[in-house]
């Protein structure tokens, strides 16, 4: 089969003309070039993914090299994976060398060698995955298919390549969930076999790529779709016995990406995860996955406000008691809480911080209050304090009014 005029049809101009320099580039070196994996997969299913991918039997260091010094493109060569990214002003593309891999023991990263496109396409996940396009000179356009990978795509199926697939990777596992439930498919029936029975090889996963499994999950436009699936086979247990993928969960991942501003959205959908855990149950979920600094503690901050939410669910509180309560805690686990939240006082008050109360600013600071003659030091600090709490209530708007204010305080203290 010959996809020459869906790549011209499906690439951006700009693109296609790079995919070309670099196809006639390696023409003359001898070296054949392969689009591969995902782009390939999603241009035989007509959506759009220009993330691509590119496979050079022979050094793919050296022709980015040589790409390189003919464009305006900036290169960063990995020599030792035999990989490189050349980085234009609109795209990326990245260039590997064909390679072959063996597994030592199940889950430990594979040792590598340089090997033929059939060797690189042998190693991938699925089939829908393990496809590629000819960019040579003689063959421009050919499909390399020899996993069935299209009638795959047609009959909706994620299929492994071999038995051991899952137990030689088991973060497979969460890819396929992922892509089953992006693409609306279906495990094909021994793929669907094997991978239950080799749930338990997600032990054999370091943290990190278990963490940048879910990563990529809550990258998906509907996570919540891949986490359900994933608690009803039975693998979000072996990931965390506390995590659960019901359709609060969904309900509540819906809800954050709907808001107005959905920023940090995958570390939502992480504080929301572990909305229903305990405190101790916490601890464990984050060693288990290394999560870094920042996102620990926003996940550790949406428990404790949790706990305190009840302090906010009074119809009458003052901005300022509002400011006081929610300060220390991460902006996002305030927006966990609020999405959280079933009361509406308390979705007020946490939206009314997150969008105004945190961004309130006096309009005097220091050097004009020592102008005014209040000495630096605790004197200072408190006649802010007033300043900002008068300013948050509404008391004072203008800087006329803080200066009234400060006068009228400083004798005073
Ligand atoms: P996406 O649309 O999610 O980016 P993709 O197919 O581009 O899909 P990547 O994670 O970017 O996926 O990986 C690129 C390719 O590398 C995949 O298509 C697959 O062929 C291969 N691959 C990635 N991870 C694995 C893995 N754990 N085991 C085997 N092959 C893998
Ligand atoms: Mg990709």
């Amino acid at each position: 089969m010959n996809l020459a005029r869906q790549i011209e049809q499906y690439l951006p101009r700009q693109l296609l003309e790079l995919v070309k320099d670099i196809s006639g580039q390696a023409v003359k070196r001898g070296q054949r070039v392969y689009l591969v994996g995902g782009v390939v997969r999603d241009l035989l299913l007509g959506y759009p993914n220009f993330d691509l991918d590119l496979v050079v039997e022979g050094d793919a260091v050296k022709l980015a090299q040589q790409v390189a010094e003919t464009s305006q493109a900036k290169l960063l060569a990995h020599h030792r994976f035999g990989t490189a990214k050349l980085r234009y002003e609109n795209f990326t593309l990245d260039l590997a060398t064909a390679r072959k891999e063996t597994y030592a023991r199940p889950g430990a990263l594979p040792a590598v060698t340089p090997g033929t496109l059939k060797d690189d396409l042998v190693r991938r996940d699925f089939s829908i995955n393990a496809m590629a396009i000819s960019l040579g000179a003689n063959d421009y356009g050919e499909l390399v298919d020899p996993y069935h990978g299209k009638s795959d795509l047609g009959h909706h199926l994620i299929r492994i390549l071999h038995p051991g697939s899952f137990s030689d990777d088991a973060t497979r596992i969460l890819r396929g969930v992922r892509y089953e439930q992006r693409l609306g498919f279906e495990f094909e029936a021994q793929t669907a076999r094997l991978l239950k029975r080799n749930i338990p090889m997600l032990d054999t996963i370091s943290s990190d790529r278990i963490r940048h499994e879910l990563e990529l999950i809550f990258k998906e436009k509907q996570p919540e779709l891949a986490i359900k699936r994933l608690g009803e086979l039975g693998v979000l247990p072996r990931i965390s016995p506390f995590l659960k993928g019901d359709g609060w969960l969904a309900e509540k991942f819906d809800k954050a990406r709907h808001l107005k501003k959905p920023t940090q959205l995958p570390s939502l959908y992480f504080c929301l995860l572990v909305y229903s855990f305990s405190e101790k149950d916490i601890e464990q979920f984050l060693a288990h996955l290394n999560i870094p600094a920042k996102l620990s503690r926003a996940m550790r901050d949406t428990l404790r406000l949790k706990t305190r939410l009840p302090l906010l669910d009074k119809s009458s509180l003052k901005p300022s008691e509002i400011y006081y309560l929610l300060r220390e805690y991460e902006p996002v686990a305030i927006q966990a809480n609020a999405i959280a939240s079933e009361s509406s006082t308390i979705h007020r008050y946490l939206q009314l911080f997150l969008t105004k109360l945190r961004y309130v600013r006096t309009a005097l600071d220091g050097e004009e209050l020592k102008r005014l003659g209040i000495s630096a030091g605790p004197e200072m600090g408190q006649v802010l304090q007033v300043l900002h709490k008068a300013k948050l209530d509404g008391e004072v708007s203008t800087r006329a009014d803080e200066k009234k204010l400060a006068l009228s305080l400083s004798p005073k203290l």
